[in-house]
């Protein structure tokens, strides 16, 4: 990752999907410039998802995915369909790529209602038009492309550009709750678990939107939090620390300075934060037996008093007073069935896109599970969620 690259999680994800040889992986090619994908006239060739962030003008960073065929044969082939549906969980613009003479198959219009429903935006790109004698006019609003002559490509990046504009966000983790010369405090543990030489990601989008806010930030470890605070001279506007130090971190924090957390903020930032509030209660009524979904986002190496199978574990169940029974996941895998689960207590999903975040949660709520993420459990199960969410009480009347 070049200094200056856009995270994946917060770069805009297109996903091409289609039935086997409709020229998808040709398409992609055509749009990155790029020989992204393997192209070949075998069927099936794209076998697991293919995924490149990369800098795609006009519309800038993106995550582009391409993914195998819907119509792919026999068991591998059940699986691949498998991953490409998957991709959707992580998807913000689709692109459907049909071959312009057969026109849409019912796996095509399968995967249009689901994208329709799931509210992911969906561009039908008809390829393989330089074939074609004539081009009926087309009242899905499909766009008539060529992979091979590169016609119609221009207009298909121009179209993602259009998507893409609409669905521009706000990137806004706390700059909206500080003026300029604000001071806020972050608190960032440099334990075992803390990478080598670096900030975590969420860490690091903090400091960055502090800065945007020409507010000031000083990091200091939870050690030296009490002698950072004596030494300001003034209150700072906040303090933000990392999740697992919350119980230190609110005794050596004056009750008068607001305090929340880095998972907090992060699932402020993607939208969640009322989901995953609301889920926090379930924590404390489990009983022996109950089963227990912990997930994080990634694959980060587990240290030996990891967070997600250690310390989790035994607070829950100092707080419920039970022993649940826990099952453990990690990066892309979700389980399809939530049902099983009294709870599901989440990381704060800083390498998870919005719209992945948004499904795992859609999905919990589907299911009628209740869903937590670390930051929120952990203030929580130490009495100070109510003060950990104080600053944050406009956003949620
Ligand atoms: S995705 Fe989850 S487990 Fe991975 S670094 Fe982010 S918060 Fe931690």
């Amino acid at each position: 990752m070049s200094l200056n690259s856009v995270v994946s999680a917060e770069r805009i994800h297109i996903s091409f999907f289609g039935m086997c040889n409709a020229g998808k992986s040709s398409l992609v090619n055509a749009v990155t410039g790029q020989a992204l994908s393997i192209v070949s006239d075998v069927k099936g060739t794209t076998t697991d998802p293919v995924k490149k962030a990369m800098e795609l003008l006009p519309l800038g960073p993106v995550v582009i995915l391409d993914t195998p065929g819907l119509d792919d044969e026999g068991h591998l082939g059940s699986l691949r369909i498998e991953k490409a549906k998957q991709t959707l969980a992580q998807t913000n613009i689709a692109v459907l790529v049909v071959d312009a003479h057969t026109g849409l198959q019912d796996m095509d219009k399968q995967l249009i209602n689901e994208l329709k429903e799931r509210r992911i935006p969906c561009i039908i790109a008809l390829n393989k038009a330089d074939l074609l004698d004539e081009r009926p006019l087309s009242e899905d609003g499909s766009l008539y492309v060529s992979a091979v002559t590169g016609e119609g490509v221009a207009d298909l990046k121009e179209r993602l550009g259009q998507f893409a504009k609409q669905m521009e966000k706000p990137s806004v983790l706390i700059r909206d709750l500080l003026s300029p010369g604000d001071l806020v405090v972050l608190v960032t543990p440099i334990d075992e678990a803390a990478p080598k030489g670096r900030l975590i990601l969420p860490q690091q989008m903090v400091l960055r939107d502090v800065l945007d806010a020409h507010a000031m930030a000083i990091v200091c470890q939870t050690a030296e939090l009490r002698d950072t605070l004596a030494s300001l001279g003034r209150k700072p506007r906040m303090v933000i620390t990392d999740s697992q130090a919350f119980a230190e971190v609110n005794r050596a924090t004056p009750a008068d300075i607001p305090l929340t957390s880095f998972s907090i903020l992060m699932a402020r930032y993607k939208g969640e934060l009322d989901a995953l509030t609301d889920g926090y209660c379930a924590l404390e009524k489990l009983k022996d037996g109950d089963q227990v979904l912990i997930s994080e986002g990634c694959t980060h190496h587990r240290q030996c008093n990891d967070i997600g199978t250690v310390k989790m574990p035994g607070w829950i169940e100092k707080i419920s007073q039970s022993k649940p029974v826990y099952h453990f996941t990690s990066g892309g895998d979700f389980p399809q069935d939530l049902t099983p689960y009294r709870v599901i207590v989440h990381c704060g999903g800083c390498m998870l896109n919005q719209a992945e975040m948004q499904h795992r949660v859609k999905m919990a709520a589907d299911a009628g599970v209740p869903i937590v993420n670390y930051g929120i459990a952990i203030a929580g199960m130490n009495g100070i969620l109510k003060r950990s969410l104080a600053l944050f009480e406009a956003d949620r009347v």
